[in-house]
């Protein structure tokens, strides 16, 4: 780490070996704040170990919010969006990003409609590329240009999408490697550059970047980080964050290393399982540890720590079910504490992102609109886009997900595709003979130049089939 860089980080040890760097992660629960009852039955936060810069430890209790306040004072960390036209420019040659003067770019300006032969393109009203998304792959862009030869990597994909992922791999972008659910972080070295993707990184990763002494370039989404506030929040307050979300997945492993005593719950069915465990004991707690053995913070007792609840959500979680699970919570509390209670044992908090808000709300208004089929594009790991495939599926519409346009085999008729519970399928003959209404919409991390492919790749199909039939 460079003098200046030390300088200027207030709570990171000096020059860890990565060995150490490893340890320290390993033990970073000691570096939280944890409930502890203390004698008048209160909790109360325990004070532990932090080590200060220069290598001297203090008393005092980790906060990861103030840690990464005041990481981003230091030199060697920036979560700036420079909105360099430039790099604007290179993602939209290189076909990363909105479509500027493609057929999605025209069909906007058509009032979304777009016929071509037989086939009536219906595109969503809101589609693809976020701003949060946008802004995080031009941030990468505008890092390989601020540092053109240092050794850039990424803690992980940047966004769920194979095309994006492929060209930053090109600009020598490199992923931190992953063995049975762990990061290898090993091979990262002082001086280089590190970018932590649009769904955020734990805490854990960014004290442990740190502490390496490479620079990090922050694209965590506003809309990911208010849902840290929220958290945050809860916490400050003594409140058990109720998380709806894969406790699996990135975004959701970030948030809880913002909260302190929390419980992932992955739907309304676990929600309303822990609901009615709260109101009528319907379970044991053992069966409730074993129920959510993977998704509750260390030390977590549903005996206690159900009693004062806030919910925070994945930001790509289906809106509606969020507010229903809110909602559920909210009436739980009432009903268990009485409603002049409420304000002790419930804390409402608004973290469901505006994009994917517009992106679900557009689809339901498209498959109300009875296309033949839907076509829904987006990477096979994207939450946000296995919603939009599971909303089309539940309105009973035939509705194919694709990540590229190379799953249609333009040549016999065939694709292969994706349903929304993750199996792979295959269909033959999936563009029927005649007129055909498709609608389309892509997840908030799909460049336009992919459903632009998958749109040539359907209307080749489509003349090749009449071309078949006509002979
Ligand atoms: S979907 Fe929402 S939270 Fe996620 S990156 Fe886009 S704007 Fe941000």
């Amino acid at each position: 780490m460079s003098t200046r860089m030390m300088m200027m980080m207030p709570t990171t040890a000096t020059t860890s070996s990565s060995k150490n760097n490893n340890k320290n992660n390993k033990n970073d629960d000691a570096f939280f704040s944890r409930r502890s009852t203390n004698t008048n039955g209160k909790s109360s936060k325990k004070m532990v170990r932090a080590m200060a810069s220069g290598g001297e430890t203090t008393e005092r209790a980790f906060d990861p919010r103030e840690y990464r306040r005041q990481l981003g004072k230091s030199d060697q960390y920036t979560r700036k969006f420079l909105n360099d036209p430039e790099a604007k420019k290179t993602m939209e040659d290189e076909g990363i990003g909105y479509s500027m003067t493609g057929l999605v770019a025209q069909m906007k300006e058509k009032n979304f409609v777009h016929v071509e032969g037989e086939v009536t393109v219906k595109l969503a009203d809101s589609y693809g590329f976020c701003w949060g998304v946008e802004r995080a792959v031009q941030m990468c862009y505008e890092a390989r240009k601020q540092y053109p030869t240092e050794k850039m990597w990424i803690t992980n994909e940047i966004i769920h999408n194979p095309t994006v992922n492929m060209r930053l791999s090109e600009m020598g972008v490199n992923f931190i490697e992953e063995k049975g659910g762990v990061k290898n972080f090993e091979p990262v070295q002082s001086g280089e550059v590190v970018v932590l993707p649009a769904f955020g990184a734990s805490i854990h990763e960014m004290k442990l970047l740190a502490e390496k002494g490479v620079s990090i370039v922050d694209t965590t989404c506003p809309w990911v980080s208010k849902v840290w506030n929220a958290v945050d929040t809860h916490a400050r307050k003594e409140f058990t964050s109720i998380i709806h979300g894969k406790y699996a997945h990135e975004e959701t492993v970030a948030t809880a290393s913002f909260a302190k005593t929390y419980l992932v719950v992955k739907d309304m069915k676990e929600a309303s399982w822990v609901c009615d465990y709260i109101l009528n004991g319907t379970a044991t707690k053992e069966e409730f540890m074993e129920k959510f053995k993977n998704a509750h913070s260390d030390g977590f007792d549903p005996e206690k720590d159900l009693d004062a609840v806030g919910v925070a959500n994945q930001t790509t979680m289906l809106k509606g079910e969020t507010e229903a699970i809110g909602k559920l919570f909210e009436r739980t509390m009432m009903e268990k504490h009485g409603v002049q209670n409420l304000g002790e044992h419930y804390l409402v908090t608004d973290t469901i992102c505006d994009a994917t808000q517009e992106r679900q709300d557009a689809i339901y208004k498209l498959v109300d609109e009875k296309p033949d089929i839907m076509m829904i594009v987006g990477g096979f790991n994207s939450s946000n886009t296995s919603h939009l495939q599971e909303i089309s599926e539940d309105a009973n519409i035939t509705s194919f997900w694709v990540d590229t346009a190379d799953r249609i085999d333009t040549e016999n008729n065939k694709i292969s595709w994706r349903t929304s519970h993750g199996e792979m399928r295959e269909t033959e003959n999936w563009l029927p003979e005649g007129k055909l209404t498709v609608g389309i919409t892509s997840g908030a991390s799909t460049p336009d130049k992919v459903v632009e492919d998958v749109l040539e790749a359907i209307f080749a199909s489509k003349a090749k089939t009449a071309a078949g039939v006509a002979r």
